[in-house]
């Protein structure tokens, strides 16, 4: 299974001070921000590298450059994980997908979806919390549908079921978490997960 669990003493860290329901959302954003860190280092260890001639203050050498890495936020808790991506990956250019449940119909709907031109991209979907599959699915699909081949999934927590989803729907698409937690919960939250990201981060409760 294309699974990667990081295990890591910051990792865990992390992870323990978003699940605590006292965090405020000032230090849920910044451990959110943190986690993302190393969520990115895990999901680009194999990147492709540009080779590229400098000069140090002594003499030529030779050096590398990363480029045409693009990342799609899953509206909207994937904006949690923003920061540390626009920080650490040099030139990376940045998508958005929304998606949400019709009132009336019940039935997911897509709301917004744009992108930059993916082909030739390593393409990272930032989807914190992978619960039943069925956005990143959504996302993946978009994503394949404008020509993107490498694509990894950046999670911060992960429910079995939507791990499972996504390897029946896509299996060829990496996903690096935090935790692969035990279940959903009837109403289709992480157990013992973080509660809902988005209004975590953004004071929503
Ligand atoms: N989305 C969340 O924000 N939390 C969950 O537990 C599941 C989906």
């Amino acid at each position: 299974m294309n699974l990667t669990v990081i295990d890591h003493p910051l990792a865990r860290h992390y992870l323990t001070v978003l699940r605590d329901q006292q965090t405020t959302s000032e230090q849920f954003r910044a451990a959110s921000r943190r986690l993302t860190y190393m969520l990115i280092h895990e999901a680009t260890v194999r990147a492709p590298l540009a080779q590229i001639e400098i000069t140090t203050p002594l003499e030529t050498t030779q050096g590398y450059q990363m480029q045409g890495v693009v990342a799609i936020a899953v509206l909207r808790a994937g904006l949690g994980m923003l920061d540390a991506v626009v920080d650490l990956i040099p030139g990376v250019k940045v998508g958005f997908a929304g998606l949400q449940r019709d009132e009336e119909t019940a039935l997911p709907m897509e709301y917004y979806f744009k992108v930059p031109d993916l082909s030739d991209s390593v393409v990272l979907i930032l989807e914190p919390m992978l619960a039943t599959g069925g956005s990143l699915s959504w996302a993946v699909e978009k994503t394949k549908g404008k020509g993107a081949t490498d694509i990894t999934s950046l999670c911060v927590v992960a429910a079995p079921e939507g791990v499972q989803r996504m390897y029946r729907d896509h299996p060829d698409v990496r996903i690096v978490t935090a935790a692969l937690d035990r279940e959903l919960s009837p109403h289709f939250y992480i157990r013992p997960g973080l509660g809902d990201m988005g209004d975590r981060l953004f004071g929503t409760l």
